[in-house]
C-alpha cells in the first residue's frame, strides 16, 4: 500500500545540539551479505546472526530513536539490509513513527526495481550505493563478486526513475584514488544529490586495503573542495573531518577559522559527536568503526547512552583531544577522525595520523599510521 506523504521535514541542523541527538543514527539490520567487499567494516557473512536485534526489538530501537525528537535521520545499513524479510515492516514502522528512514542497500540482484518502488512507498527518503571503482573491473574487484557495477547502476536509475533521492559513497584507498575524476564524472550522471567519500580506516576487511598517504590525503581534499563549488551534487566526506580545515583554508586565514558556538556547534559531525551507531545485536558504538561500546539499546539505553556515557561525553569535548590534534586551532571544525585514532593508536582521543597538518607552534609526538603490533 503506499503511504501517505511525510509532512514533518529534516530538523534544522543549526538548531541541532549534538549533546543530545545525533544528526545520523545509523542501525546495522544485519551483517548478512553476499558479497565481500575487500574493506567490508562489518567482516560480512552469508548468513545472518543468531543474535541479531527481532523485528520487535527493532521497533523498539526506533521508538527510543524518536525520543531524540522529530525527524531523527535513522540510516539502515549492513551487511545488506535486503537480506532482512522483515526490512519494509521496519522502515514502514520509523516512518510512522515520524522517523527520516534512509537506507545503504549493496548492488546485488536483490535490488530491484521493483524492491526500489516498495521501499519508497513504505517512506524511505533516500537510497545511498556504493560505486568505488569507475568501470565494473575496478568496481567488482573490489566488491569481490562480478556484476555487482552493473546491478549499482541500475538501481540508481531505477531509484531516479521513481524519484527517490540518491546518494553514491565511494571508499578511497591507494588502489582506486586515481579513479576519483571519472567516479566524479559517474556521480553526476546518475543525478545522485550528494557524494560521500570515504576514507578508508583499517579495520574489518579493511586491514588488507592500503591506505593513501596523509600527503595524498591532503591533495584529495583539496580537489573534493574544489568539485564542491561547481558539482550539481553535494559532497561530503566520512572519517576524514580534516576536510573542513582544508575548506577553511582554501576560503580564509586559519586565524578565522570558525569557532564553536556557545551550545558546541560546530561545522560537521564525528563519532560520538551528531554521529551514532547501534550494531546487529543491539550494541551502542560512537561510529561502526569505533567498535567502543557504551551499552546496549536491549535495555532502551540509547538515548542514555548517546547523552551520558562517559565514552560519548568524552568524544564530544574537544578540549581532551591528544596529541597534535588536541594542540590545533581547527579542533572545533574539525577534530580528526576518531576512529581511525581508535583502529591505529587504540586511543579514540589520539590525534588522527590520516592528516598532514602541524599546528602552529606544535612540537609533540606525531601519529604514527599503525599501532604497534597492528
Ligand atoms: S591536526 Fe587534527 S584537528 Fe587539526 S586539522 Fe588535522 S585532523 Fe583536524
Amino acid at each position: 500500500m503506499k503511504r501517505p506523504p511525510h509532512v514533518s521535514g529534516p530538523p534544522d541542523p543549526s538548531s541541532i545540539d549534538t549533546s543530545e541527538r545525533p544528526f545520523v543514527l545509523i542501525w546495522e539490520v544485519t551483517q548478512a551479505c553476499n558479497l565481500a567487499c575487500t574493506h567490508c567494516r562489518a567482516n560480512a557473512q552469508p548468513n545472518r546472526h543468531p543474535d541479531e536485534l527481532t523485528t520487535e526489538e527493532g521497533k523498539r530501537l526506533l521508538d527510543q530513536a524518536r525520543e531524540f525528537g522529530p525527524g531523527q535521520l535513522v540510516v539502515l545499513s549492513g551487511g545488506d539490509p535486503l537480506t532482512r524479510p522483515d526490512l519494509v515492516e521496519l522502515v514502514e514502522y520509523g516512518t510512522d513513527l515520524g522517523l527520516r528512514m534512509t537506507l545503504t542497500p549493496s548492488g546485488t540482484s536483490s535490488l530491484t526495481p521493483e524492491t526500489i518502488s516498495d521501499l519508497k512507498d513504505a517512506g524511505i527518503r533516500r537510497l545511498a550505493l556504493s560505486i568505488d571503482g569507475a568501470n565494473p573491473e575496478s568496481h567488482d574487484a573490489f566488491r569481490g563478486e562480478p556484476g555487482t557495477f552493473e546491478q549499482t547502476v541500475e538501481a540508481a536509475k531505477a531509484a531516479r526513475d521513481v524519484g527517490l533521492p540518491l546518494q553514491i559513497n565511494t571508499t578511497v584507498s591507494a588502489q582506486t584514488v586515481d579513479e576519483l575524476p571519472e567516479l566524479r564524472a559517474l556521480v553526476s550522471e546518475l543525478g545522485a544529490v550528494l557524494w560521500s567519500v570515504f576514507f578508508l580506516v583499517p579495520v574489518g576487511r579493511g586491514r588488507i586495503l592500503d591506505p593513501i598517504t596523509p600527503e595524498r590525503a591532503e591533495a584529495v581534499m583539496q580537489w573534493l573542495s574544489d568539485v564542491s563549488d561547481d558539482a550539481p551534487f553535494g559532497v561530503k566526506t566520512t572519517e576524514a573531518p580534516f576536510y573542513r580545515r582544508v575548506s577553511a583554508q582554501q576560503r580564509r586565514d586559519a586565524s578565522d577559522a570558525p569557532k564553536a558556538d556557545a551550545i558546541g556547534r560546530r561545522n560537521g559531525i564525528l563519532a560520538g559527536d551528531g554521529f551514532a551507531f547501534v550494531s546487529h545485536v543491539g550494541e551502542l558504538y560512537p561510529s561502526g568503526f569505533l567498535p567502543k561500546s557504551a551499552g546496549t539499546v536491549r535495555d532502551g539505553g540509547l538515548v542514555d547512552g548517546y547523552r551520558n556515557s562517559d565514552l560519548f561525553q568524552s568524544l564530544r569535548d574537544r578540549d581532551e583531544l591528544r596529541g597534535k590534534c588536541g594542540a590545533c586551532e581547527f579542533r572545533h571544525v574539525c577534530g580528526g577522525s576518531r576512529s581511525r585514532a581508535y583502529a591505529t593508536a587504540g586511543d579514540p582521543l589520539a590525534s588522527d595520523p590520516l592528516c598532514p597538518y602541524v599546528p602552529n607552534g606544535y612540537e609533540g609526538p606525531m601519529p604514527n599510521e599503525r599501532a604497534s603490533g597492528d
